[in-house]
């Protein structure tokens, strides 16, 4: 049995074909550049890459390329449905939908609130659609995780109308991973699933934090959108919002620009002023770049500050888990980010910390409780389990 995952950007479309009994990824793989003459397709499977150049496709006709390479591979038989992440679902989804016309409509409304993220979504969607008509489709929302957080946690102090006309209130993101990572990190930790506190860091080329309270999301780093919380590649993460303000009246620049050059010219290659690249950062750094160093610093600072608040609603820590490109692969990072957070009870062991990466999850502190540790994020996974999850619910078999 196998599930389609779909994952639609704005120029880009990931895919996986993931057996959810098993946890086997068949084939895996990215269109990318679409649109553009530079449009490819490159595919991971049993271990081997190619790639084939797609010039000018866009999303339709890079699905129905992959969709034709499922076909060679046989993998079209026993497909279950298909599984979609979705970006922003706003307060309307606490959890995995199977999608239906209302869904769609529900998701379109939402685009208000992720007006990047959501269109590309629904490309997918709808092309999903149309080339395997009358199959499961299944929406996996990054924010559904985050529904559990109390009013406290999502509330903005902002006035009444912007909140109940507007909806501006915290909504949170990278959910999917969050949610897997905290499962694995419970699992790896041993701890007892009905009384547990847990921090993810989900650091990637977005980086956020979540506090896991018993399987539940009770706080999390990013807000409204992905620009909110820690330092990222080419995000700032939380600053003065008068920032906005005081550079557009000085640079005579539109609001909506300087918001750009928060999301795009900021985080680490803002401050490095190299590169949004940990990997090139931490070079730097090493060979005595001033402010690739000061990035770096800075980066695990706002990091563990931001850790140690996510303490706050858990009343106690059991577990650090780091994940994602810079988690899972950052020794430095992590051991800069355990030293800050030393109070805490966290003892790096530093052999352990430079053994994991991708691949290799395990504990990277001396004692068990608190621990910090690290974990590979699977997001197609999950979305693949819920997917099948959600076939069994509704009575879809394989076809
Ligand atoms: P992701 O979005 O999870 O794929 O993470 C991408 C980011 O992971 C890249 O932008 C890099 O900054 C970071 N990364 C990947 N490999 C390494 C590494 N070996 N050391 C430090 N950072 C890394």
């Amino acid at each position: 049995m196998n599930v389609l995952v779909l994952n639609c950007g704005s120029s880009s479309l990931k895919f996986a074909v993931i057996d959810p009994d098993t946890s086997l990824e068949r084939v895996s793989g990215i269109a990318q550049r679409l649109g553009s003459a530079e449009a490819t397709l490159d595919v991971k499977r049993n271990g081997n890459r190619s790639s084939e150049p797609l010039p000018g496709a866009r999303h339709e006709v890079a699905l129905r390329a992959i969709v034709s390479l499922l076909g060679e591979m046989g993998l079209l038989e026993r497909l279950l449905g298909v599984g979609h992440r979705v970006v922003h679902g706003g307060s309307t989804f606490s959890g995995s939908m199977e999608i239906t016309p209302e869904v769609i409509a529900k998701i379109e409304e939402c685009i208000a609130l992720g007006p990047l993220h959501n269109p590309p979504n629904l490309v997918g969607i709808k092309i999903a659609h149309e080339l395997f008509p009358g199959m499961l489709q299944v929406g996996v929302f990054d924010t559904a995780f985050h529904q559990t957080m109390p009013p406290v946690a999502y509330t903005y102090p902002v006035p009444l109308e912007w909140r109940e006309d507007l909806h501006v209130r915290r909504y949170g993101f990278h959910g999917t991973s969050h949610r897997f990572v905290a499962r694995a990190a419970l699992t790896l930790a041993g701890l007892p699933a009905g009384d547990h506190a847990i921090v993810t860091a989900h650091l990637g080329n977005g980086c956020s934090c979540t506090a896991v309270r018993n399987g539940k999301s009770v706080d999390t780093t990013m807000g409204l959108t992905p620009l909110e919380g820690v330092m990222m590649g080419t995000r700032s993460g939380s600053v003065d919002p008068a920032i906005i303000g005081h550079v557009s009246q000085a640079l005579s620049k539109p609001p909506g620009e300087i918001l750009d050059m928060l999301n795009k010219r900021s985080g680490l290659l803002g401050v490095s002023g190299l590169s949004n690249d940990m990997r090139t950062v931490e070079e730097a750094a090493a060979n005595g770049h001033e402010r690739a160093r000061l990035a770096l610093e800075l980066f695990c600072y706002v990091l563990a500050k931001a850790i140690a608040a996510l303490v706050v609603p858990l009343g106690r820590l059991d577990a650090l888990a780091f994940t994602g490109g810079i988690g899972e692969n950052s020794s430095t990072v992590r051991a800069k980010t355990v030293q800050h957070l030393g109070f805490l009870g966290l003892e790096l062991d530093e052999e352990a910390n430079k053994v994991h990466g991708r691949g290799t999850a395990g504990q990277i502190t001396k004692k068990t409780r608190p621990q910090a540790l690290v974990v590979a994020t699977n997001e197609e996974l999950m979305i693949a389990s819920d997917t099948a999850e959600i076939a069994r619910r509704n009575g879809h078999a394989a076809r």
